[in-house]
């Protein structure tokens, strides 16, 4: 890698092949720097949590026996650290094993009404600091894949709790506008800056104010979710007012009568 092709000769032929070989070069070069900074970065994010849960072990050796108190914030700590580094790796496997073409072999009709209150339900179980609200679910069908839909409703529901304070209102809704599905997640949370709304999308990227630790993000989700979309031949769109809150939509198209099975 590195060097390239060049040729001083007039004839044609040959320097379109040049060209044409140093562009695959430059692509594949491309590609190997982006993997490498991926696992750069992978790496690092896995070893903030692997600190902490060496240095509350530690605490724990040390002081834990004696002190129930000390032995309860070990637990604790250990415990979250632990349910985060699950989440990242999970989320990391996630873009080891996806390849672009793989979603559509699994696509199917859903009913877009169904699928926002399987989310719903399953989400309810698990949160009960916020008022969860569906505002509208309106049915029609659109032609995807079930399960990476509902990982990405999860992935934008995920963070309106991470990032609404507690007894915090967060609405959920599914409408029809024209030819297309709108799944919509608005939050009453801290709001992201418009100069972040398009690179919330990126790989590891987090907004200054939540990199505080203790909403456990590792920037992954989004960019998963715009991956997910792009399989799915939905759109993204975010807007967001700064401690009012956000709303994510996802914009599927509704499924033709002739669009084959
Ligand atoms: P993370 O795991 O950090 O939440 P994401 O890729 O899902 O990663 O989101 C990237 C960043 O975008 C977050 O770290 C946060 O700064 C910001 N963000 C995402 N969703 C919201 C939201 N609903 N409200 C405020 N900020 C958000």
């Amino acid at each position: 890698l590195g060097s390239r092709i060049i040729l001083s000769n007039n004839k044609n032929e040959l320097n379109d092949l040049a060209v044409t070989i140093n562009q695959a070069l430059d692509r594949i070069e491309y590609g190997y720097k982006q993997q490498q900074q991926f696992i750069s970065d992978a790496s690092h994010e896995l070893r903030t949590p692997i600190t902490v849960i060496a240095g509350y072990a530690d605490l724990l050796d040390r002081w834990g026996k004696k002190d129930p108190e000390v032995l309860q914030e070990g637990i604790t700590a250990i415990k979250s650290e632990t349910e985060y580094m699950r989440q990242l790796i999970e989320r990391l496997l996630f873009f080891a094993r996806s390849n672009s073409g793989t979603l559509a072999k699994h696509f199917m009709d859903i009913n877009t009404a169904q699928l926002l209150l399987e989310v719903y339900n399953e989400i309810n179980l698990i949160d009960a600091n916020h008022d969860i609200i569906v505002t509208k679910n309106e049915s029609e069908t659109i032609y995807a894949e079930p399960g990476s839909v509902k990982q990405m409703l999860r992935i934008f529901i995920d963070n309106a709790i991470k990032y609404t304070p507690p007894k915090g209102k967060i609405y959920l809704s599914c409408e029809i506008h024209e030819k297309e599905v709108y799944y919509k997640i608005t939050d009453t949370g801290i709001g992201i800056p418009r100069k972040d709304w398009d690179r919330v999308f990126e790989r590891f990227y987090r907004v200054e104010q939540s990199r505080a630790k203790e909403t456990g993000g590792s920037g992954l989700g989004l960019s998963i979710a715009k991956y997910i979309a792009k399989g799915n031949n939905a759109k993204l769109k975010l807007e967001s007012e700064l401690h009012k809150g956000t709303t994510i939509m996802a914009i599927f198209p509704i499924k033709k009568p002739e669009q084959k099975q």
